[in-house]
This record gives structure tokens, C-alpha cells and sequence, in this order.
């Protein structure tokens, strides 16, 4: 996971010096393994970890995790003390949570409060932020650590939305402080808004998917530069060459009354392992020696290969579904491609359902 910290490094670049980078591992660390990224982040010295996934929390905390990790959101008032137990940091956005917290605290207790400037999800409303913000910073033993934002977009209209959002977000920690309440962490940018360079006088960030070396925006909309997947690769191997002779039958894919001959082979991983069928009219392939290999067909637990060319394959070599295999490469927006989802969500659908394995040396 060279790949991660080489990403850290490259968020961290394009930021003001001094910058603290809140780490988003929520939905299991973007599909990447929740425990493992959470180690590796925390060892390259982020400032936080974020999630919002109570379970998920607990497991990093499990790991012997130390620092920080702030609940992104989700939990009922009646969770706070749980979130407490637990060491983490609960976000706030409404009065009963906030004195849930107050209630459960047996010492001062650092909460973030979350305000909606416009994307319309969680948090208290700009218009009501101050009062409620102040309000909530006079309880006893609730300390307000910080204060966030997320206007997140994946196009240049959305940059422009989204940097009204960070202008209303710096008003609000301006009547904060002018009121006497100075928040030690204000955030609100997250990877678009690091990405593209919109402005704010937040002193945190807070990145999820440039850290994983995944765009946030829409394909063409913003480069990528210095920032790399940090999946390296999805790989299987045959376990089985058919050699269907000329005439044979062979009807997976559709294949029925073959005039040719046909090797087909067939890899250990299939719809339960979170591939699924070529969408109509897109071409799938794989690499077997370093050269592509068209899909002829995906079934639950088997994904089955056209072998013509490869007539001397046998059990057991590698095929690589994603990534570099010889010269030839298959990248993750390629194999999202042929399936008709995003790449984050063909990440987070082989998650838990393929076995992960990590490499701290990852390079090239
Ligand atoms: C997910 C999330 C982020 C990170 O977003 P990315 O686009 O992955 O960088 C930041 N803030 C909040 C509140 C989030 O939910």
C-alpha cells in the first residue's frame, strides 16, 4: 500500500501547509478492506479517520487503533453513549443528540456539528447554524471540536454550486468567532472540491475517494495527476480447459451448435464474487499471458473464457481481470465498464466476497 501514503502525499500537495487530512473509510474503506486501510492511514499520520458506520468504527477501534475517528452520522440520540464508549466522535446536527452527548459525558467531550449549506442531506440548516451551534457549545461537557460542511459535486457546474456552499460555510465560522466561539477544526472541502481547487478558510479537508486513487468526478471533468488506483489488480486462475470439438454443442453464452472447434476455460470467480454479466452489446475481456481474452459468459460461482489462440492453456495460470499482466492492462474503469457500474461500485461489490490481499511495497 505504497500506493495509499504516495496518495496521502499527493493530497497534501495540492493543500495549504498545515492542512489536516480527515481520512473518509466509510462503506468499508470504499470497498477496500476497512481495518487494513485504517492501520495504513493512521500510520501515515492523518489527522482522523471518518465513517459512518458504527460496526465498522468498532472493528478499527478492535484493530488497536488509537486516534481519532469521527462518526460521520446516522446515529440516533439514543446511540451517543454507545458512540462514547467507543472513544468516537459523534457528529451533531440536531438538539437531542447534542444532549444526549451532554448527558452521557462523564468528562468534556469533543462533537463535530455538521451543516447543510445546500447539498439537502444531514446536517442543521446554514440559516439556523449560529444559534444552534453556540447553543449546543453551552452544554455541559460537550466541547465543539468541529465544524464541517460537505458539497460535494463530479462536474464544473457542481464546482460552482458547491463554492457558494464554502462561501455561506466561512460566513458562519466568521459569526461563530465574532460571537466568541473560535472552532479549533473547520472543514469542508472534500475530493472534488480538493481536486478542482475551490477556496475556503477551513483549515481541515476531508477525502475519501482521490485517497483511494478513484475521481469524484464525472469521466473527463478533472485529471488525476500524482493520484493512483491503489486496487492493483483482480486476478484468478483455470481451473478447468474444455476442448469442445467441431460440431459439439456447447451452450454456455449462447454458444449452441459450434461448427468450429472451441477451448474455453473457465476461472474460480463469478457473480457471488461480485463480477456480473457483459452488459448487452459490451465486450469483456481478461488477460492470459499478457494478451486479452474475450468473456464469453458470467455465471454465479464461474466466469467462463474464450480460449481461441490459447489452445495449450492449462490449469492453474493466472488470468488477471484487472490490472497488468505483460504489456497489456485492464484498468478498474475499464472492468466497471463492461458491467455497467461506476468504479467505485465495482470495488465495493468484490468486497468481503473475494479474498483482499495488501502490499505494503505496491509501485507500478
Ligand atoms: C464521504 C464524505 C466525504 C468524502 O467524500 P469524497 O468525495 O470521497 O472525498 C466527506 N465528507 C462527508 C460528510 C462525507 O460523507
Amino acid at each position: 500500500m505504497g500506493t495509499l501514503d504516495r496518495n496521502c502525499r499527493a493530497l497534501t500537495a495540492r493543500l495549504k501547509p498545515g492542512t489536516h487530512i480527515i481520512a473518509s473509510i466509510k462503506a468499508d474503506a470504499y470497498g477496500h478492506g476497512v481495518v487494513p486501510i485504517a492501520e495504513r492511514l493512521a500510520a501515515s499520520g492523518v489527522f482522523a479517520l471518518a465513517t459512518g458506520d458504527f460496526d465498522e468504527a468498532v472493528a478499527v477501534r478492535r484493530a488497536g487503533i488509537a486516534g481519532k475517528i469521527l462518526m460521520f452520522g446516522g446515529n440516533l440520540p439514543d446511540a451517543m453513549g454507545d458512540l462514547l464508549e467507543h472513544d468516537l466522535i459523534p457528529t451533531i446536527y440536531n438538539m437531542a443528540a447534542a444532549e444526549a452527548v451532554s448527558k452521557a459525558a462523564a468528562k468534556p467531550t469533543a462533537v463535530y456539528i455538521k451543516v447543510d449549506c445546500g447539498l439537502g442531506r444531514l446536517g442543521i440548516l446554514a440559516d439556523d447554524a449560529v444559534p444552534f451551534i453556540l447553543a449546543v457549545s453551552r452544554l455541559p461537557n460537550v466541547v465543539v471540536e468541529g465544524v464541517y460542511t460537505h458539497v460535494p459535486f463530479g462536474d464544473r457546474a457542481g464546482a460552482a454550486w458547491s463554492q457558494g456552499g464554502l462561501r455561506r460555510f466561512d460566513s458562519i465560522i466568521a459569526a461563530l468567532a465574532k460571537q466568541g466561539l473560535n472552532v479549533p477544526i473547520t472543514q469542508a472541502r472534500a475530493s472534488a472540491g480538493a481536486l478542482m481547487g475551490l477556496e475556503d478558510s477551513c483549515n481541515a479537508v476531508c477525502a475519501g475517494h482521490v485517497l483511494y486513487g478513484l475521481s469524484p468526478m464525472v469521466a473527463g471533468e478533472a485529471t488525476m495527476d500524482g493520484f493512483e488506483p491503489i486496487l492493483r489488480s483482480v486476478q484468478s486462475r483455470l481451473i478447468h480447459v474444455g476442448r469442445h470439438p467441431a460440431g459439439r454443442d456447447v451452450a454456455i453464452g449462447g454458444l449452441y451448435g459450434l461448427n468450429t472447434a472451441k477451448v474455453t476455460g473457465v476461472i474460480a470467480m463469478g457473480v457471488t464474487n461480485g463480477l456480473r454479466m457483459p452488459a448487452r452489446g459490451q465486450r469483456a475481456s481478461v488477460l492470459l499471458r499478457g494478451r486479452r481474452v474475450p468473456v464469453i459468459s458470467v455465471s454465479l460461482e464461474h466466469t467462463t473464457l474464450d480460449l481461441t489462440g490459447f489452445e495449450d492453456a492449462t490449469v492453474g495460470e493466472l488470468v488477471t481481470a484487472v490490472g497488468r499482466d505483460g504489456a497489456e492492462r485492464i484498468s478498474i474503469e475499464e472492468f466497471a465498464g463492461w458491467q455497467e457500474r461506476s468504479p467505485l461500485e465495482a470495488i465495493m461489490t468484490l468486497s468481503k466476497r473475494l479474498p483482499f490481499r495488501y502490499r505494503a511495497d505496491s509501485a507500478g
